[in-house]
């Protein structure tokens, strides 16, 4: 059946994508380093990943993407897949296996830049025009301008929009 929904345009997105993950490297300012400690990968919900990151990861790892995703059903996504007590399967002695590749998600940790980011517990308030966030084993802080912030967040937003409207087009069709 063919669907009415107008498919996003693939090159457009992955060019998206790719600005996206330049901008949190050039604008996401390190005040406290990261530890290691690999809390941030325990007692996760999900950690979705979009079709180009699902891809990279792939190519990688020379493994097939059914090897470590899983269908999520709302909204259409995919996600990494996890342990049986909700690690990322990607954590091994506290170091990320796929770090050169990791999803947008956890390179951006402890930023976030969602809709719901400042209402997340990493949010640690704003002071002289900068977001503060800091990671659930308090060792790692990092602070971004609003302006930046405002634009990654809209920007993500949109994008994600369309990863979904490409999803549903797929599940309809
Ligand atoms: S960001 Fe924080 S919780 Fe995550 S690995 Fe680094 S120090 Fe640990
Ligand atoms: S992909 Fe790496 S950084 Fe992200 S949750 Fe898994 S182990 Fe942690």
């Amino acid at each position: 059946m063919v669907s009415n929904h107008i498919i996003p345009d693939l090159t457009d997105l992955k060019k998206t994508e790719d600005n996206l993950y330049r901008l949190i490297d050039k604008t996401v300012e390190i005040i406290s380093e990261c530890r290691m400690c690999g809390e941030c990968c325990k007692n996760l919900e999900f950690i979705r990943i979009t079709p180009f990151e699902a891809d990279r990861i792939s190519k990688y790892l020379k493994r097939p993407i059914r090897d470590f995703t899983t269908i999520v059903r709302n909204p259409p996504s995919i996600a990494l897949k996890k342990d049986e007590n909700n690690t990322c399967i990607f954590l091994k002695d506290n170091r990320c296996m796929i770090h050169p590749v990791r999803p947008f998600q956890c390179r951006a940790i402890p930023a976030m830049f969602s809709s719901t980011a400042l209402e997340s517990p990493t949010y640690k308030g704003c002071r002289n025009g900068y977001y503060y966030f800091e990671c659930p084993s308090t060792n790692c802080v990092v602070r971004i301008r609003v302006e930046d912030f405002i634009r990654i967040a809209s920007t993500r937003l949109f994008f994600l929009e369309n990863i979904i409207s490409l999803y549903s087009v797929i599940l309809r069709s």
